[in-house]
């Protein structure tokens, strides 16, 4: 490719920031500040944000009381890095955890922290699951996106994304999701088919890991029945069952695990996202007690155990999940959400299916450039809004879940009038 001299371009991320730069391109206005469900550009323009850092945010930005939190522990000086040494801020983080998540749920785990992001979080869970069943091979599902380092690219679906690799990404498989081939084609008993063949050419997986919900896959949804088949081939071929929960969890889908409802108990969850509430990074590795087979720093790194993150994601975790009042609320605006789409579904011949559940929902539209248009037309009247599925052809709306109903509503009209645009548009090229 030519080498593009950019060097005496005005802006500065045109001129120094690396090419790689993507979500920027989508929305190209310079943000100084941000509040709940809203960006304000340098210009004064205010902006819905309907994409919240990719479910980053599930409770709005720079929650006040988060914030606070924050501030005052680095007011006293709390210790804001101390490789994984004990702290105060990581005790009160597990003591919430244990007493708020995990001992309401019964579920036992060890929180492992890897580095703060979630690929981090799915690279630790496939090191264990192979290191705990000394097998190599791990299933994982079409559409699914597990993150962008070598191992969890390796789990990941998409071919652009893979081609960054530059390298042969080895040791898993792509079996078809959860209605990959329609509704009368169940590809778990498929998958329990050819693990039980042992001349299929599928060999046993260390793992099989899964979204309940694809958020970067076009918002597929696993039904509860599909999960809970998965789970019992993975037992019955000896393999690790991993939810990667890092987009789908922490309240976007229903509870604070995507999961719940179906009732699977999974040997890893990995989580990131929105666990510190505020935007910081932090990811977890949850594992079952009889599989956490590390030896002492076998998977080590700098930066785990973001202490800022800890004080943040233990503060979050009391304000919202101490009952079910934020669950509730979450799974009444995701309805609002969805009858909200399903009308602008219903209007336009260029929008097609609902896709994905409660607050991770969206709207299929006839292709990825139409989707492509409707963001832009949406992003020019003050909404930021992108796309997901294997040809981007998803509009999604993941709104901080802390979202005013009238916020919500807001956005959603600013989406229904840019299909109604694109619509006329492309009605009038046509003729
Ligand atoms: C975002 C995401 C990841 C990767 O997280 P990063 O913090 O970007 O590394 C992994 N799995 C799922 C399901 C995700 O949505």
């Amino acid at each position: 490719m030519a080498y593009e001299d950019t060097s005496a371009l005005p802006s500065i991320f045109e001129r120094r920031e690396s090419r790689v730069r993507s979500y920027c391109r989508s929305f190209p206005a310079v943000f100084k500040s941000a509040r709940g469900a809203e960006l304000i550009a340098e210009d004064g323009t205010r902006y819905i944000d309907f994409l919240a850092g990719c479910s980053t945010l599930n409770y709005g930005h720079n929650h006040p009381e988060l914030k606070q939190a924050l501030l005052d522990y680095i007011q006293a000086d709390g210790v804001a890095h101390g490789l994984d040494m004990h702290t105060r801020a990581k005790a009160s983080f597990l003591e919430t955890f244990e007493k708020r998540i995990l001992k309401p749920r019964s579920m036992d785990y060890r929180a492992m922290f890897p580095g703060p992001t979630g690929a981090n979080a799915v690279e630790a869970a496939l090191k264990i699951a192979r290191k705990v069943t000394g097998r190599t091979n791990v299933i994982a599902f079409t559409n699914g996106f597990h993150g962008m380092t070598l191992g969890a690219l390796a789990a990941t679906g998409n071919s652009g994304k893979r081609g960054g690799a530059g390298i042969p990404l080895t040791g898993v498989v792509h079996e078809p999701y959860d209605g990959y081939f329609g509704e009368d084609t169940d590809t778990a008993e498929q998958l329990d088919r050819r693990l039980s063949d042992p001349s299929s050419g599928l060999d046993k997986p260390a793992a099989i890991i899964v979204e309940v919900v694809q958020g970067e896959g076009g918002l597929n949804v696993a039904s509860d029945a599909w999960l809970r088949r998965v789970e019992q081939i993975a037992r019955k071929h000896g393999a690790l069952f991993i939810i990667d929960d890092i987009q789908a969890g922490i309240g976007r889908t229903g509870g604070f695990f995507s999961f719940e409802k179906a009732g699977v108990k999974p040997d890893i969850i990995t989580l990131a996202k929105s666990l510190s509430g505020l935007g910081l990074p932090m990811a977890l590795t949850l594992i079952r007690p009889d599989h956490d087979r590390w030896k002492p720093g076998e998977h080590n790194g700098t930066f785990r155990g973001n202490n800022h993150a800890f004080v943040t994601a233990a503060k979050a975790i009391d304000l919202f999940w101490s009952d079910d009042a934020f669950e509730r609320d979450v799974a009444r605006k995701g309805e609002r959400l969805r009858a909200g789409l399903a009308k602008i579904g219903e209007g336009s011949a260029l929008a097609g299916r609902l896709k994905g559940r409660g607050m991770m929902s969206g709207i299929e539209m006839q292709s990825g450039e139409v989707a492509a248009e409707v963001c832009a037309e949406c992003f020019e009247n003050g909404l930021i809004i992108e796309t997901s599925g294997s040809h981007d052809e998803v509009v999604k709306v993941l709104a901080p879940l802390t979202i005013s109903d009238a916020q919500l509503d807001a956005g959603l009209e600013i989406l229904a009038d840019a299909v109604r645009t694109v619509g006329a548009r492309h009605r009038k090229s046509a003729a």
